[in-house]
C-alpha cells in the first residue's frame, strides 16, 4: 500500500532550482534511504513534505490523499520529523521534553517512559536534555517524535555526528519498527544507509537521478561518477 507520494515537486530559492520536478512514491512499511552530494536538495525535500515550506509547484499525498502544505495539516495525518540538528529544549529534562507535544490534559506519562526505556533513556529521565552528548539527543528527539505515533517518519541525517554504538542503537530500533512504520532516511553515511534500507533514492542537483534497491545503487556507474568525480 502506498502511503505517500511527492509529484513533481518544484521549490525555488532565489536563483536556485533546490528539487527541480520530484516523483517518487514510498510503500508502508518501507525503509527508504535518501542520498546525494551537499545541496543536492535532500533536507529541502523532507521539509517540502513536512510542510516547513510551501513548494512552488507539485504536490505531496499521504495515504493517497493530498495534503495542504502546513506543518499542523501533515502532522496530524502521521507524518513524524527529526532534523539534523535535534530542536530539544536544552534547559528541560529528558522526560519534559518528551511530554512537549502532549496535548493539555492527555496523561502520556506512561508512554514517555515506556519510549524512554524502548530507546535506552529512561536512566537520563531526570537529566537535563542540554547535559546529553549529541547522540543521545539524537534518540531523545526520535523517541520523542514516537509521542505522536507517527505512521511515516522522516529523518534528517540520523546518523550524523553520532558515536558508533548510538548509530548502532538507532539502526536497531529502525529495524524494530520498520514494517510498522515507514522511514524516510536522509543520510551521508553510506555504510549505514546502504546495510540499512529497502530502497535508495539518489539526488543530485534538485532532481532524483537513481532509484533502486541498495545493491542497485552500488553498482551504478552514475552514481560513483558523482561521489567519486570520475
Ligand atoms: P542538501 O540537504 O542536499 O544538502 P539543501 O536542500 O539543504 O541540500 O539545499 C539545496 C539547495 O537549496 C542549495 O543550493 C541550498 O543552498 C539552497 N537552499 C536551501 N535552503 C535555502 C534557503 N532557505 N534559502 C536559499 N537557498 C536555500
Amino acid at each position: 500500500m502506498e502511503v505517500l507520494r511527492v509529484s513533481n515537486l518544484v521549490k525555488r530559492f532565489e536563483g536556485v532550482v533546490a528539487v527541480n520536478n520530484v516523483s517518487f512514491s514510498v510503500e508502508k512499511g518501507e525503509v527508504v534511504g535518501i542520498i546525494g552530494p551537499n545541496g543536492s536538495g535532500k533536507t529541502t525535500l523532507l521539509n517540502l513534505i513536512s510542510g516547513l515550506i510551501r513548494p512552488d509547484d507539485g504536490k505531496v499525498y499521504i495515504k493517497g490523499e493530498a495534503v495542504d502544505p502546513k506543518p499542523h495539516e501533515i502532522a496530524l495525518r502521521g507524518v513524524g520529523r527529526t532534523f539534523q540538528i535535534p530542536k530539544l529544549f536544552h534547559t528541560m529534562t529528558v522526560l519534559e521534553n518528551m511530554l512537549v507535544p502532549v496535548v493539555e490534559g492527555e496523561d502520556k506519562g506512561k508512554k514517555a517512559e515506556e519510549l524512554l526505556k524502548f530507546f535506552e533513556l529512561y536512566h537520563l529521565k531526570d537529566e537535563l536534555a542540554g547535559n546529553l552528548s549529541g547522540g543521545q539527543q539524537k534518540l531523545l528527539e526520535i523517541a520523542r517524535v514516537m509521542m505522536l505515533d507517527p505512521s511515516i517518519l522522516l529523518m534528517d541525517e540520523p546518523f550524523a555526528g553520532v558515536h558508533h554504538k548510538i548509530v548502532r542503537r538507532i539502526v536497531d530500533h529502525i529495524k524494530k519498527l520498520r514494517g510498522e512504520k515507514t522511514f524516510l532516511i536522509v543520510s551521508h553515511d553510506m555504510h549505514t544507509i546502504f546495510g540499512l534500507c529497502d530502497r535508495m533514492l539518489v539526488m543530485n542537483e534538485g532532481k532524483v537521478l537513481a532509484e533502486g534497491t541498495p545493491e542497485e545503487i552500488r553498482r551504478s556507474k552514475e552514481i560513483i561518477k558523482i561521489y567519486l568525480g570520475v
